[in-house]
């Protein structure tokens, strides 16, 4: 498939892996796209980012009734363009496009009927001269069917209009407008994993020092005790500055052996610290 090649060519870009070469990636490439609130980089997937200019064709679709290419889609596939997995047709690109959105929505990828509509003021869709516009399956209506339409009717005649134009909207974006980045972001959230705890990202600091703390708060540093619990043979976990204890997260940036190493050193004169000014 196109879209695992590609991801697999920028996770090796991610982690500086030539072609060919065997290195270990310290974190799962779905972990590195997720969002930061996800314990992730938020790179973002390119399938979640696939599926999201997908769907904004069949927003497009629904928002341009009037366009020649929605009644060709709508001649071929339908009233509703097949969005209901209603089309005949079973073929050709929209019909897989239909089928990727429908495929979404079952797995939970979207949330069920993400195009729904506001009623304002009742003049676009539903509402004729105040009297509501049904479609229906079946034409005549008899005896439970009758009496819950009447219930219904009678329930809809307190349902105060708005003084604001019907309008459809996107029910997967906060404001209601079709956004390629939040949909991207809603789908990546349904399906990448999280890590814990979420990253915190600081804009003041380099990418890279930014990647390393992230790295050191989910563990994924290559100390000599995360190297042998990946197989890697190094011989012994001790620390190889103070070799007292095993050399993890906690030894090497906790206890800051290093830094009494350095000092012991310092003591025995065999570091000396000049006291010159760099620029002489
Ligand atoms: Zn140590």
């Amino acid at each position: 498939m196109v879209l695992k090649e590609l991801e697999r060519i920028r996770c090796a870009f991610f982690w500086g892996i030539q072609e060919g070469e065997k290195k270990i990636h310290w974190v799962k490439w779905n972990n590195v796209l997720a969002s930061f609130a996800k314990g992730g980089l938020g790179i973002g997937s390119l399938k979640g980012f696939n599926y999201s200019l997908i769907l904004k064709w069949l927003w497009r679709f629904n928002m341009n009734q009037g366009g020649i290419w929605v009644k060709v889609v709508k001649a071929i596939h339908g009233m509703h363009g097949g969005l209901h997995g209603e089309s005949d047709y079973k073929r050709g690109i929209w019909f897989n496009m239909v089928k990727m959105y429908l495929s979404a929505q079952s797995s939970g990828m979207i949330t069920k009927y993400p195009i729904r509509f506001n009623v304002g003021n009742g003049t676009k869709y539903k509402w004729n001269n105040g009297i509501w516009m049904w479609h229906w399956k079946h034409i005549s209506l008899r005896g439970r069917s009758e009496s819950l339409l009447y219930e219904l009717s009678q329930m809809l005649e307190s349902v105060p209009l708005l003084n604001q134009d019907d309008k459809h909207y996107w029910a997967v974006c906060q404001n209601g407008d079709f956004s390629v980045s939040e949909t991207r972001n809603s789908i990546d959230n349904a399906i990448l994993p999280s890590l814990h705890p979420g990253t915190r990202w600081n804009k003041t600091l380099p990418k890279k020092v930014n990647i390393f703390l992230w790295r050191l708060a989910i563990d994924r540093l290559p100390t000599r005790l995360n190297l042998v619990s990946r197989g890697v043979d190094i011989g012994n976990i001790g620390c190889s500055i103070c070799n007292h204890g095993v050399e993890d997260n906690h030894h090497i940036f906790f206890r800051a052996c290093w830094l009494r190493k350095f000092g012991e050193k310092l003591v025995c004169g065999q570091v000396s610290i000049s006291t010159d000014s760099p620029l002489g």
